[in-house]
């Protein structure tokens, strides 16, 4: 539609335009092509231990420059994968290009243990040959088990609850460490955390956001602690997304959250400038990118 409208003008992406299942089409064919040909990049964001304000790891973002209609959120077309089954060779490239970029991040900053984060789709998770792929492609760039994360929401659970769980316990034999993310926005979270084997809890955004500015109040306080306190309880790491402010890096520091991540310590960077945010770390240990 869009390219009718206009000869060769081309409407910037909207989720109006998405809507139109043409466009999801074109969209999803599109994608198809990007995946293959090397058209999908990269991003992390750091992870930093709050105790120690240092930057432990990186979570890895998928990123799509669409060649006519620009930077394409991953919430629109991650779906989009999902519903056109791209989102296996998708998960494939984001899992290999994030222990490639792993490796040479620390081979930069003369460090070692630094972890990465890999979101997992619940397609990946049903996936028979998902375990060997990651233990292979862990062997190969000779990095430790312990040093990847998968991080699964609870709609990985909805489709086939055992494969899940067992394909989870699986990969946690290996010693691949498994995160809950977007804890609390689910329909169910407490009963998925008793139900699905995790390592790590990655406190939702909007749990952050009610600490902080004209939303903070007793009650948002009382109810991040409280999920840390049974994150603790259960021996989870906690990881706070979305720290913004000062504000909310300190009541989540005081809630004695492990780990945090956010623009206020930085943005998804490109993997040139992750090394460069580590080098720069280096220096000064308490130093804080917020511009990047
Ligand atoms: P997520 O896994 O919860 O990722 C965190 C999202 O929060 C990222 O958005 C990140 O850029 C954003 N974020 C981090 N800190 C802040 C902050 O301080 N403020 C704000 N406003 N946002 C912050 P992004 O990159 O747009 O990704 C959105 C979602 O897309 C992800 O949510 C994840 O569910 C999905 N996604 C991204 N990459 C992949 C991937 O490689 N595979 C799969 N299956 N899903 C992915
Ligand atoms: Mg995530
Ligand atoms: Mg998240
Ligand atoms: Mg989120």
């Amino acid at each position: 539609a869009a390219k009718a409208a206009g000869g060769n003008r081309w409407v910037p992406f909207s989720r109006a335009l998405l809507d139109a299942a043409h466009d999801r089409a074109e969209l999803a064919a599109d994608l198809r092509h990007a995946v293959a040909t090397g058209g999908l990049h990269l991003a992390l964001q750091p992870l930093v231990d709050l105790a120690a304000g240092r930057t432990v790891g990186f979570e890895a973002l998928v990123r799509w420059q669409h060649p006519q209609r620009g930077n394409v959120p991953p919430s629109v077309f991650v779906e989009v994968a999902e519903e056109s089954g791209t989102i296996l060779d998708l998960g494939a490239f984001v899992l290999e290009s994030a222990l490639e970029a792993l490796v040479e991040l620390q081979r930069a900053a003369g460090r070692s243990g630094l972890e990465v984060s890999v979101n997992l789709s619940g397609h990946q998770l049903q996936q028979p040959g998902l375990v060997a792929a990651v233990v292979d492609a862990l062997r190969r760039h000779g990095l430790a088990p312990g040093q990847l994360c998968l991080e699964v929401t609870e709609s990985v659970a909805v489709a086939d609850l055992a494969t899940a769980r067992n394909t989870l316990q699986e990969l946690r034999s290996h010693g691949v460490r498994i995160a809950l993310d977007d804890f609390g926005t689910g329909y169910s979270s407490l009963s998925y955390l008793r139900r699905l084997p995790v390592d790590v809890l990655k406190i939702d955004k909007s749990f952050v956001d009610d600490v902080s500015g004209e939303r903070a109040d007793a009650t948002g306080a009382a109810v991040l602690s409280g999920i840390v306190a049974l994150s603790s309880a259960l021996g989870l790491v906690t990881v706070a997304e979305g720290i913004e402010t000062e504000q909310s890096h300190e009541v989540v520091r005081g809630a004695g959250c492990t780990w945090g991540q956010g623009y206020l310590f930085a943005r998804p960077l490109s993997p040139a400038q992750a090394a460069a945010h580590l080098a720069a770390e280096a220096q000064n240990p308490r130093y804080r990118s917020t511009t990047a």
